[in-house]
């Protein structure tokens, strides 16, 4: 195996960490791109090879013409998508974990939508006017980041009182589902063709996680609006009758997948927000095409992936895995962008 010709990048932040200690237990030099805060952090880590600094991450695009010319392999996570636009994830030409087709499917509300109902998954109704409203519903405004800009409305007359809060701004009308939280974290192996279900978590989220510490009866007249801001997070097993169901949601979402974005679809690490009624019914809120921060809890492995890998198998340690594979059976193309130059 020649693993140690590329080396394994990512942006310092949001699950990096995971990731390069994932790639240096899979035998690979890391490497750290980092602002002049997080540098000393990233560089206090004995699996960090390397650690390149730059002013913000929004400059990172800089980068990449040092970077198409070394053998490296960016694994994306969370922070790219925040801070480099869809233009420029697909204006880079250096290797790349994941299909950046499937990128336009996830940025669009719509085209998520149609990805998620094609694959059979229960999502919550959407309503067309405030007239059409009959029960509980999110009001999500376009753009809405962070888990603020969300209203959240009771019935028809409530939204009707309220309308001229949003102004001439773009929104979705959304069923507000009364359920528990659960984020599925999934790996699809595009070299085995199977799918793995690595860890779950559910997010601790201000405030709507502490409206429940005030009675009702005194939150009446409060004027309180719930805000989703993610501060971290738990880890959690599912009950075991519904783990069949979960896994099958994940399986139609990759066949789906490679129907929409053909022939690869997604693959590596995904995870679909989930929402379960008092009826055990998963609603879907969203899928992430990437590994998501909620895996940061099982760095040491999950229960869950305990059962497939008897060795501590993180998300971040499963992607290096698979990099690693397709290097052994020179098949890296599978399991890189098709624009990556390799
Ligand atoms: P950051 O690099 O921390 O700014 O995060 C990048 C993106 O990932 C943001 O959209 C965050 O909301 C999201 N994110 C970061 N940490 C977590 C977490 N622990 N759980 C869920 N989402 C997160
Ligand atoms: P999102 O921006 O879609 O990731 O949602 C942020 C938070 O709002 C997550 O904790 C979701 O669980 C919650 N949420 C989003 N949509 C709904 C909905 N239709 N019903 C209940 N909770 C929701």
């Amino acid at each position: 195996m020649n693993s140690t010709t590329y080396t394994v990048v990512t942006l310092g932040s949001h699950s990096a960490l995971q990731i390069l200690k994932g790639a240096h237990d899979e035998g690979f030099p890391t490497l750290a791109v980092t602002n002049r805060d997080t540098e000393s952090l990233y560089r206090s880590f004995a699996f960090v090879d390397e650690v390149i600094s730059i002013d913000h991450y929004a400059e990172f695009m800089n980068l990449v013409p040092i970077l198409e010319d070394r053998k490296v392999i960016i694994v994306p996570h969370g922070s790219f998508v925040a801070y480099l636009s869809l233009e420029d994830h697909k204006e880079m030409r250096v290797p790349y974990f994941g299909n950046k087709a499937i990128l336009d499917w996830e940025a669009s509300r719509e085209l998520q939508r149609q990805w998620l109902s094609r694959a059979g998954l229960n999502l919550p109704r959407q309503f067309k006017t405030g007239a059409e409203i009959d029960r509980p519903v999110i009001v999500k405004l376009y753009g809405a980041q962070g888990g603020k800009g969300y209203l959240f409305v009771r019935d028809a007359a409530d939204f009707e009182d309220r309308v001229n809060i949003l102004g001439e701004r773009d929104y979705i009308l959304q069923e507000y589902i009364i359920g528990v939280p659960l984020y599925i974290h999934y790996f699809y192996s595009p070299l085995t063709g199977k799918l793995e279900i690595m860890s779950m978590d559910r997010r601790y989220e201000t405030n709507v996680d502490s409206l429940g510490r005030i009675p009702s009866r005194a939150q009446e007249g409060m004027d309180i609006e719930p805000s989703y801001v993610v501060v971290g997070n738990s880890p959690l097993s599912l009950r075991e009758s519904m783990l069949a169901e979960a896994y099958r949601m994940g399986e139609n979402v990759v066949r789906v997948s490679k129907e929409i974005c053909p022939p690869k679809g997604l693959f590596g690490a995904f995870c679909i927000e989930t929402i379960i009624t008092p009826d055990s019914q998963f609603y879907i809120m969203e899928i992430s095409a990437r590994i998501v921060a909620g895996t940061n809890l099982f760095i040491d492995g999950s229960p869950y992936s305990y059962l497939n890998y008897s060795e501590p198998m993180s998300t971040g340690r499963r992607i290096a895995r698979e990099i690693k594979n397709a290097l052994l059976s020179n098949a890296l193309g599978e399991v890189l962008d098709d624009a990556s130059v390799i």
